[in-house]
């Protein structure tokens, strides 16, 4: 990365600022500008101009002059004839700006003439001047002739410096040979005039005054001349004019009058600012505007050499230094505004103080220094260039999406460390490359060229987004799944010169979002698609074929007895069998038809496209024929069937769930009616359906509104017809009186776990009851109740029994728990414990309906029994039937074999009575003695004895 210039950035701009201002005051210093300033000079004087004083008058010595007195040089009497008309007019003084050095043509005595019209005068000033003496080859002075000197109020210089440049700006106060010793001429004549020569003079002194060597021209008090305007200014009166007779002399009272020559030729006109080559002035109109500006007190000064430098520092200092720090384009107007408020600023010193301060040197510097502003902005824009350069080089390294840029042919002219990554390509080995080569395509070949979009982009210099995720290879083959959009990279003109492109790798992404998708639409042990899966394919099924004439059918398979063997095999056995399941069901199937689990024990298959119903039929016949073999599990041979329930659309329902509610009703009927088995299912199967739901939402509100009751039927001892222990039996009595047996509602209530509260609340019931016998009537009479398969599989039966004994205070001795056959072999162990605990505790266990099960005699002989009830079925026609005789008299003698009690229910009539009385038989029930009765009935009927004897 290179290195950003910043903190000493300014002072690296402010150099060429310092070096501007020394080159400003060296040209300062030695006017080496002094051609710009003396133009901006003459310019400004050209405009800055003034009335003339009007107590100026020049006396011409003009073309009308010369018609009339001749060629010059005039005799000198016509020159006193002159000063004396002058004197006679009244001027205050009169300069003679005519050289009378030399004796004239006329002779003295003409020049006596004239010496002595001056003397007259006595105002008279007369000029001097240097000429250089060839024969002497030396300066001297040249004073008019003695006479003339000597009458003369005053003598005085008229040297006038001219520029380089031939323009006469300047004038010097004092001038001499060797010393300055004579005063301007126009000084003179104003300080003959009363000019209060107490004053200082104006103008620069000249500080060599001491070494002038004594041969030199010296002069001091230099001034600038301003003019008054053109030449032309100034009141002037033709010489011939002035003296004719005629002439009114007086238009010279009191004025200062300047006599010299003007007619072209004659005169020693020079070039002024104001006048310029073309229209020179002539000497006595310069006299004359050097006198107006002493008299006005308008000399200008030209400014002093400390002065200029120090000026030029300050006018330069602010806005170099402004544009050495600063780029902005407000600096720019602020100082390039000083172009204008420099020479401004020289005017009105010229103007209000007379002082002229040549600007062009700190103008030139100015205008030098434009150059250093761009060169600052440009250096600017460049650090601020590379910083950003740096800056998107940072961000373009950090960010996690590949970047590559091509020229407009497509090949790659830069890439960063991701798309490094990506590509497996390094930025040197993929410079100069085409696209393709650095991302091959794997896919859509055959479409064309893969980077047409990235062309695109070039040609309409626009971002074009690659509408799919492009797959391709890097260097080492790996595949990449990428989404790809390209910007143009555009010149000044606004044309793509090139491309840049954004890949995103959405490769693991892509995967983890697959594998999620599969994860949430397959189930985990199976792999078979879930139940989302299946809803999904389900409800896209009836929707494709609503407008055909074609059928959907659903499967509903449910393992039969699969809860024994995941008991058996354990979570893990248990879900290897289902994936075995899975695997023999789907070879059963089509391919396109999709066999889902549901969970637990349940799958679905999804037939589609059905044109005939007995394919499901058939489907089914397969899935139970398939299931037949033995399922091999650590050498463990299982057997397995299913129970299938099938519904089909549109027949049997129009949406998924009426569809899967009604396969798995008839899946429901095929487990009733003794499982492995299909059905269809039929409107009868709804109904029964319905019917069972209303029962389930009845009995739920009959548990909460206490319409359940406990009736009670006597149990005797036939050895002394002893009512040794009632059962308790329940009722549903309905708000209309109606009385609803419970083999009715029970089954509902097994089916929707209602037995679970209600179990709960019959042993509550139960024991509370038998407690108040106990106390009333017979302290050791025994409560049977009987105990649901469900209540104990899933309650917490032995938990129950404990709380129950310890709130109604009941002796568990005086508690028989009647139990179903089939209840305790489906779970012998589980049984065992629970029916062991129990006996602990002193209570006994009764089977139930002995003999309509298949109890096998050895398992009997495990279990913790103490009675056993012959099922009523045998009792029937136990007195008429040999059959149910001899059955009766086996279970009595195998019971009794077994030490256990045995008992008969059902028992209606004296005939039944006798032949168990006669068999052998210990405790009998029936109606023959007594209906089970509601508890009030069954205490009186206790209360007037315990004894039945029938
Ligand atoms: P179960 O335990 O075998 O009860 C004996 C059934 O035979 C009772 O029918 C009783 O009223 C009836 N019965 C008794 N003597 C005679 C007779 O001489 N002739 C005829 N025809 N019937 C007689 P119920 O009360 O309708 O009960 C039927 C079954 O409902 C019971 O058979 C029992 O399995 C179940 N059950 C009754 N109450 C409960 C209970 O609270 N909990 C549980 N889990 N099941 C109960
Ligand atoms: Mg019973
Ligand atoms: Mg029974």
């Amino acid at each position: 990365m290179r290195k950003v210039r910043s903190g000493n950035a300014w002072l690296g701009s402010l150099f060429p600022a310092v070096g501007l201002l020394i080159l400003g005051l060296l040209l300062s210093y030695n006017q080496g500008l002094e051609r710009f300033d003396r133009f901006l000079y003459d310019s400004l004087s050209r405009h800055i101009t003034r009335p003339p004083a009007d107590n100026i008058v020049i006396i011409a010595i003009d073309e009308e002059s010369l018609a009339k007195y001749g060629q010059w040089p005039w005799p000198r009497h016509i020159h006193g004839d002159l000063i004396d008309k002058l004197s006679v007019g009244g001027a205050k003084v009169i300069g003679f700006d005519i050289i009378i050095s030399e004796t004239g043509r006329e002779g003295s005595q003409d020049d006596t003439l004239f010496s002595e019209a001056v003397a007259r005068s006595g105002r008279v000033i007369m000029p001097v001047f240097a000429e250089w003496n060839p024969g002497r080859n030396r300066l001297q002075v040249r004073k008019p002739i003695p006479a003339v000197s000597a009458a003369a109020a005053g003598l005085g210089h008229v040297d006038f410096e001219l520029d380089s440049d031939g323009i006469m700006r300047r004038a010097f106060l004092n001038a001499g040979l060797g010393f300055p010793e004579w005063n301007a001429f126009s000084l003179e004549m104003l300080l003959f005039a009363g000019f209060p020569a107490s004053k200082p003079l104006p103008g620069r002194r000249n500080t060599s005054l001491d070494s002038a060597s004594p041969g030199n021209w010296v002069r001091d008090y230099e001034i600038l001349l301003p003019f008054t305007g053109k030449p032309g200014q100034f009141k002037r009166i033709s010489y011939a004019q002035f003296l004719d007779p005629d002439f009114d002399p007086y238009v010279v009272r009191d004025k200062f009058v300047l006599v010299g020559t003007t007619a072209s030729g004659l005169s020693d006109a020079l070039p002024t600012p104001v006048s310029g080559e073309s229209l020179p002035m002539s000497g006595v109109e310069i006299n004359a505007n050097l006198l107006d500006t002493l008299e006005n007190g308008l000399a200008v000064l030209p400014i002093s050499t400390a002065g200029r430098l120090s000026f030029t520092a300050l006018l330069l200092i602010f806005p170099l230094v402004a544009f050495a720090l600063f780029a902005n384009k407000t600096v720019q107007i602020v100082a390039g505004s000083f172009l204008v408020f420099i020479p401004l600023t020289a005017a009105l010193l010229l103007v209000k103080i007379h002082i002229w301060y040549p600007p062009a040197a700190a103008m030139l510097i100015l205008l030098l220094s434009y150059p250093v502003w761009v060169w600052n902005r440009l250096a600017q824009l460049v650090r601020k260039l590379f910083q950003e350069r740096d800056h998107a080089d940072i961000t373009l390294k950090s960010i996690g999406d590949g970047v590559i840029t091509t020229d407009a042919s497509c090949r790659v002219k830069y890439m960063n460390p991701a798309a490094e990554r990506l590509t497996g390509y390094s930025r040197r080995e993929a410079e100069g490359c085409r696209l393709e080569t650095i991302l091959r395509v794997a896919e859509k070949e055959e479409e064309g060229e893969p980077f047409a979009f990235v062309r695109q982009c070039i040609e309409t210099a626009d971002i074009v987004q690659q509408q799919e995720e492009a797959v391709f290879h890097d260097k080492s083959g790996r595949k990449h799944i990428a989404c790809v959009t390209a910007g143009p990279l555009k010149d000044h003109a606004g044309k793509a010169m090139g491309a840049v492109l954004g890949i995103s790798d959405v490769t693991e992404k892509n995967y983890a979002l697959e594998k999620l998708t599969y994860q949430a639409t397959h189930d985990f042990i199976t792999n078979l698609p879930n139940r989302s899966l299946l809803f999904d394919r389900l409800s896209q099924a009836i929707l494709r074929t609503r407008r055909s004439d074609k059928s959907v059918a659903i499967l509903f398979l449910d393992l039969d007895n699969f809860k024994k063997v995941n008991d058996q095999l354990g979570h893990s056995g248990g879900d290897r069998l289902l994936q075995m399941v899975g695997v023999r069901l789907k070879k059963a199937c089509r391919s396109g038809d999709t066999v889902a689990r549901l969970g637990g024990d349940e799958f679905v298959v999804l037939l589609e496209e059905v044109t005939d119903l007995r394919i499901a039929a058939t489907l089914a016949e397969k899935f139970i024929h398939i299931l037949q073999p033995p399922f091999m599990l650590d050498d463990h041979e299982l057997f397995l069937t299913a129970s299938i329930g099938i519904s089909v659309f549109p027949k049997d329902g129009t949406d998924v769930d009426m569809l899967m509610k009604n396969a798995d009703i008839a899946m429901y009927e095929v487990k009733k009616s003794g499982r492995n088995n299909y059905l269809f299912f039929s409107d009868r199967m709804n109904e029964l359906i319905q019917k069972r739901l209303r029962l389930e939402a009845e009995l739920r509100n009959a548990l909460n509104r206490a319409e359940l009751r406990l009736y009670y039927q006597p149990q005797i001892r036939l050895s002394d017809n002893r009512v040794i222990g009632v059962e308790a039996l329940l009722r549903w009595v309905k708000d209309d009186g109606r009385i609803i047996p419970p083999t009715l509602f029970i089954p509902v209530a097994e089916e929707s776990g209602l037995i679970l509260p209600l179990s709960e609340w019959v042993l509550q019931t139960a024991c509370g009851q038998a407690k108040i016998w106990q106390e009333q009537i017979n302290e050791s009479l025994r409560m049977s109740i009987n105990i649901s398969p469900r209540h104990f599989r899933e309650g917490n039966l032995p938990g129950q029994l404990i709380k129950v004994i310890r709130d109604t205070g009941i002796n568990p001795e005086n508690i028989d728990l009647e139990i179903t056959e089939g209840l305790i072999m489906q779970d012998i162990d589980r049984s065992v414990t629970i029916m062991r605990d129990f006996k602990l505790l002193g209570g006994t266990v009764s089977i139930d309906d002995f003999g309509t099960g298949y109890s096998s005699l050895s398992y009997l002989k495990q279990f913790p029994l103490d009675k056993l009830k012959i099922d009523k079925s045998f009792i029937d026609d136990i007195d008429r039937n040999r059959k149910d005789e001899g059955l009766a008299k086996t279970i009595i003698t195998m019971g009794h074999g077994l030490g256990l009690t045995v008992a008969a229910e059902g028992v209606e009539t004296r005939s039944q009575l006798e032949k168990l009385r006669q068999l052998g038989c210990d405790v009998v029930q029936g109606f023959y003695y007594s209906q089970p009765l509601p508890p009030e009935a069954l205490t009186s009927l206790l209360a007037k004895s315990q004894f039945i004897n029938k």
